[in-house]
């Protein structure tokens, strides 16, 4: 199973700045609509104030574009803020204009170069300031073409404001996850093999024994070990080496199963833990698995390398570092024995 590492710094950033394109572009297409709407119905002032804001929405975009998404987020504020409060004040609150005020200060906590505390602040003063415009306006009465739409306008002001702040809190939310995972990912292998590291593999192997425990499932640990590689280092150098420990990882992985453990141990030293597997049969795996690696050639047809290995039956009673004991000095036979061999300790 292939697996990536992730390299991106700030992923949801990057999600954040498309949403808020989006939002934008969607939000500059509705007030060129309302241009038109407020000039229909003669309440002029509100047209002009809608030419400002898909002015002020097209400079946020345009900010966007350059790269500065807090101070097109400010933008946004600025102008929804000041659109709202008019329009509130022109009409009244039968409209439901009030609520953007709601969508922005949701927006608002999403500008990172803003502290929390400060954030935070501006978000509640402008509920504080949705609620005062109920104080303020409540008995504004307006002679408006639509007046008897009111109640439609209402709704499609809430569900238009509502629609932004489920997306961009929705879509936020998902690319914190993935972070999250890929993170995770990260913490748990090595990062020039994509093997797991020691660290992370002690819970997984420590896991693997207690579910084989439980279903009477036997469960083999292998330490395997490049022979003499700190030649292959000195004599090819340092990356040469570095491609063949990737290759060797890639053989590895392919040679075990999904439910198998396979860890980079130290340098050019790695586990295996070989689940659901006898003895007999994890020595028979082995020997593929060095057969193959045998053949193997690296920096271009020139270079081989070989493994050694050392195998031992995790008897389950049996605490992890008494097999693992078993399996190094296995190991050390092998590489007593002339290296590129297998061998199994006798018990456990
Ligand atoms: P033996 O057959 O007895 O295992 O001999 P060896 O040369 O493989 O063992 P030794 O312990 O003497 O050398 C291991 C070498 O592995 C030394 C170290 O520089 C190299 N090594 C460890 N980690 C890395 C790595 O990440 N990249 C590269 N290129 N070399 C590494
Ligand atoms: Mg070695
Ligand atoms: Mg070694």
């Amino acid at each position: 199973m292939a697996q990536h590492i992730y390299s991106q710094p700030d992923e949801v950033e990057l999600v954040k700045v498309k949403l808020f394109k989006q939002v934008a572009y969607y939000c500059l297409c509705l007030h060129l609509l309302f241009i038109f709407a407020f000039w229909y119905s003669q309440v002029y002032i509100l047209a002009i104030a809608n030419i400002a804001s898909v002015a002020a929405w097209a400079t946020g975009i345009y900010l966007l574009n350059l790269g500065h998404s807090h101070l097109a987020l400010r933008v946004f504020c600025v102008e929804v803020t000041a659109h709202s409060v008019l329009v509130c004040a022109t009409l009244g609150m039968d409209y439901g204009f009030q609520y953007y005020l709601w969508t922005i200060a949701c927006m608002l906590l999403l500008d990172m170069k803003l502290k929390l505390r400060l954030a935070i602040t501006l978000s509640l003063s402008l509920i504080v300031l949705f609620a005062a415009l109920f104080e303020l306006f409540n008995d504004v009465q307006t002679a408006f073409v639509f007046h008897d739409y009111a109640r439609p306008i209402h709704f499609i002001n809430v569900f238009v404001c509502g629609l932004p702040m489920i997306y961009v809190i929705g879509h936020v939310r998902e690319s914190t996850f993935i972070q999250r995972h890929q993170l995770a990912t990260l913490a748990a292998r090595d990062p020039l093999t994509n093997l797991f590291n020691r660290r992370y593999a002690k819970e997984l192997i420590l896991r693997a024994h207690s579910s084989c425990a439980h279903n009477g499932q036997s469960l083999c640990v292998v330490m395997a070990d490049l022979d003499h590689f700190k030649q292959i280092n000195d004599q090819q150098g340092h990356d040469v080496g570095d491609e063949v420990l990737q290759t060797v990882s890639d053989i590895l992985r392919e040679h075990v199963t999904d439910q198998d453990i396979a860890v980079r141990w130290g340098g050019e030293e790695f586990l295996l833990v070989l689940v659901d597997c006898a003895l007999e049969e994890a020595v028979q795996r082995l020997e593929t698995l060095r057969q193959t690696l045998e053949k193997q050639r690296f920096n271009g047809d020139e270079l081989t390398a070989t493994m050694s290995f050392g195998v031992a039956l995790w008897h389950t009673a049996l605490p992890f570092s008494v097999t693992l004991q078993l399996a190094d000095d296995a190991l050390y036979s092998s590489k007593a024995k002339g290296r590129n061999c297998i061998t199994a300790a006798r018990s456990g």
